[in-house]
């Protein structure tokens, strides 16, 4: 069986929350790659954890880099003018991501380095770059098959599934699961609402690992219905539906401490035994390391 490995540099959700009660599971925002043994390498989202892994490379080298964005939210880009490889000659960064109604992917992560907002703009990178804008699509990188899919989130976001031999990994950034937002009882809408439900579920089927954003807790979820986020409840049940072997709790609430998230894990680790579901489970760490 070849090696794919699974790398978290940033895990939490909305903004960097650095401080004592964030040390163990890290306050960077959103950022993981994945790594075959015949060198294929994808990074997915670009939060603050992007620095961290730009810290980590070899900067003599050079690279051809491949950053595949969810969708533009802050917590997924900001830390692309901080990625140090961009400023590197030699270097190929390749961004792809949706645009939005309003701008291109390349309008968006230009935009954030106008004059206004930081001081280098991106024409004045060193690095060779490029942009892709997606939608749903497959396409292949290497010996990655890729497969996307649109996700319910105040604003065009992307799920991506990589193939790699006989491996099948699974990223769902900011999401929430659809539902009748007018709340009747009309039937035709429930069973739309359950299709594309369902659509989600097929997305995520016999995934190796699957993280995926679940920032509430279930107690906290009706007060932020509509937020686009899922809770920790709802993505367990995604994986139990979809035969997910390794679940990991992604885009943490910023108010979440360690000690919560422990707490958190050591519920759903407990659940899972007693009804007799083979779903091994975390909640994403900074640095931390899995052989998918
Ligand atoms: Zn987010
Ligand atoms: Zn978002």
């Amino acid at each position: 069986m070849k090696r794919l490995t699974l790398t978290f540099w940033g895990v939490r959700g909305s903004i960097p929350v650095p401080g004592p009660t964030t040390m163990r599971y890290g306050g960077n925002t959103a950022c993981l790659d994945l790594r075959s043994e015949d060198g294929d390498w994808i990074i997915f989202d670009a939060g603050t954890g992007l620095r961290v892994l730009g810290e980590s490379l070899d900067l003599s080298k050079k690279y051809d880099i491949n950053i595949f964005i969810s969708h533009p939210h802050w917590d997924h880009i900001n830390g692309i003018p901080f990625f140090a490889p961009i400023y590197i000659p030699g270097n190929r960064v390749t961004f792809y991501g949706p645009g939005t109604n309003e701008m291109t992917l390349k309008e968006i992560l230009s935009g954030q380095m106008q004059y206004s907002y930081f001081p280098v703009r991106t024409v004045e990178l060193l690095a060779e770059i490029k942009y892709r804008q997606i939608e749903q699509e497959r396409l292949e990188l290497g010996n990655f098959q890729i497969t996307t899919i649109s996700l319910n989130h105040p604003v065009a976001c992307l799920g991506y599934r990589v193939r790699y031999d006989d491996r099948l990994f699974v990223y769902l950034g900011d999401n929430e699961p659809y539902y009748n937002v007018f709340k009747d009882k009309d039937r035709e809408l429930q069973d739309f609402v359950a299709n594309l439900n369902e659509r989600l579920i097929e997305f995520v089927r016999e995934a190796d690992a699957l993280v995926a954003d679940a920032q509430y807790l279930p107690a906290e979820y009706e007060a932020k219905r509509g937020w686009g986020h899922s809770t920790t409840h709802q993505v367990m049940n995604l994986a139990v539906k979809g035969k997910v072997k390794k679940l990991f709790f992604f885009h943490h609430e910023p108010l979440r401490s360690d000690d919560d998230l422990d707490e958190v894990v050591a519920h759903y680790r407990k659940k899972v035994v007693e009804r007799g579901f083979p779903i091994e489970i975390h909640a994403a760490m900074e640095g931390a390391v899995f052989n998918i």
